[in-house]
């Protein structure tokens, strides 16, 4: 069991090998010394992954002082990922890219990596738990929040009802996940022409089981799906932060460095 301290010690990880799960997500398998120690207990949870410095093309990691974070003069470039699935018997941790890009900080470098490529990690962090218990649940949102969602239907009980709605750009993204029997999984293929937000419509339609008492949530992806569905799901259902986690991931036409702080403000917001 590794102390809170090294959780958060931000460490040098190695890929290992690669593999395009659908045309549009890779996973990208990492393992080294520096990871063993890495908590079994947190897939889904989200972790901040650091690239080389976009000037000098360097990778050099922050460091602790005490509980003082040190940076070095070539800072690395920041992205939010997901803890897919941590190995401990092999000491192999998976982390799964959206192929939305070959040239951004994170998903290019997914695109272009090769076994033997390092980037820095730090975390895990939360959310924790990443879904309520609760008699029904409603589970939605694009590929990035794919890693999340399927860590939080592998580790619901087999009795669990609900629905998941997962966005995709096209249809060969579908892939079958493991998930109780009573929770339907819909993917929705995006056509913005005939519908920009396809998951609020599907969540529109949805109608809880009469002997659902509780309800949870998790929403995550694309900022105008999130924010529309938090909008719709705090409205209809009275969730609360307790039992619905909606958080904004990316937002389209933004990078995450001119997006970063709508993003917080978005997750700072009370409900
Ligand atoms: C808590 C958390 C967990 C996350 N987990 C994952 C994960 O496990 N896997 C994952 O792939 N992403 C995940 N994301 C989302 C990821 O951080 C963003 O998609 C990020 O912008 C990717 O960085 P980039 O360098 O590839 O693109 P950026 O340099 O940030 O953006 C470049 C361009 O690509 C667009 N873009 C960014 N992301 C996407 C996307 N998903 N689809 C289409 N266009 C996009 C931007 O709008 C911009 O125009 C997570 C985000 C958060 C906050």
């Amino acid at each position: 069991m590794s102390t809170p301290d090294e959780r958060v010690k931000p460490r040098l990880i190695e890929c290992i090998r690669k593999e395009y799960i659908t045309p549009n997500l890779i996973r990208v398998t990492f393992s080294c010394d520096d990871l063993l120690g890495f908590p079994e207990d947190k897939n889904g949870a989200g972790i901040k992954l650091f690239f080389a410095n976009r000037e000098s093309g360097t990778l050099e990691l922050p460091w602790r002082e005490g509980d003082k974070i040190c940076w070095p003069e070539h800072k690395p470039v920041p992205r939010a990922y997901t803890v897919r699935q941590y190995r401990a018997d092999t000491n192999e941790l998976d982390i799964d890219f959206v192929a939305h890009n070959k040239t951004s900080p994170g998903a290019g470098w997914a695109v272009n990596c090769q076994p033997g490529d390092t980037i820095g990690l730090a975390g895990p962090g939360g959310p924790d738990p990443l879904l309520l218990p609760a008699d029904w649940h409603i589970i939605a949102g694009d590929l990035s929040a794919l890693p999340a969602i399927s860590a939080i239907l592998e580790e619901l009980p087999s009795t669990a009802r609900g629905v998941v709605f997962i966005e995709i750009d096209i249809p060969e993204d579908e892939h079958s996940l493991v998930h109780p029997a009573g929770v339907e999984v819909q993917w929705l293929v995006r056509a913005p022409q005939k519908d920009p937000l396809p998951i609020l419509s599907a969540i529109n339609k949805v109608t809880p089981p009469q002997d659902a008492v509780s309800i949870s949530a998790f929403v995550a992806g694309e900022n105008e799906t999130v924010v529309a569905c938090r909008k719709k799901l705090i409205g209809e259902y009275q969730l609360t932060r307790k039992n619905f986690y909606a958080i904004p991931y990316w937002k389209r036409g933004k990078n995450e460095e001119t997006y970063h702080n709508e993003r917080h403000e978005i997750m700072d917001e009370e409900y």
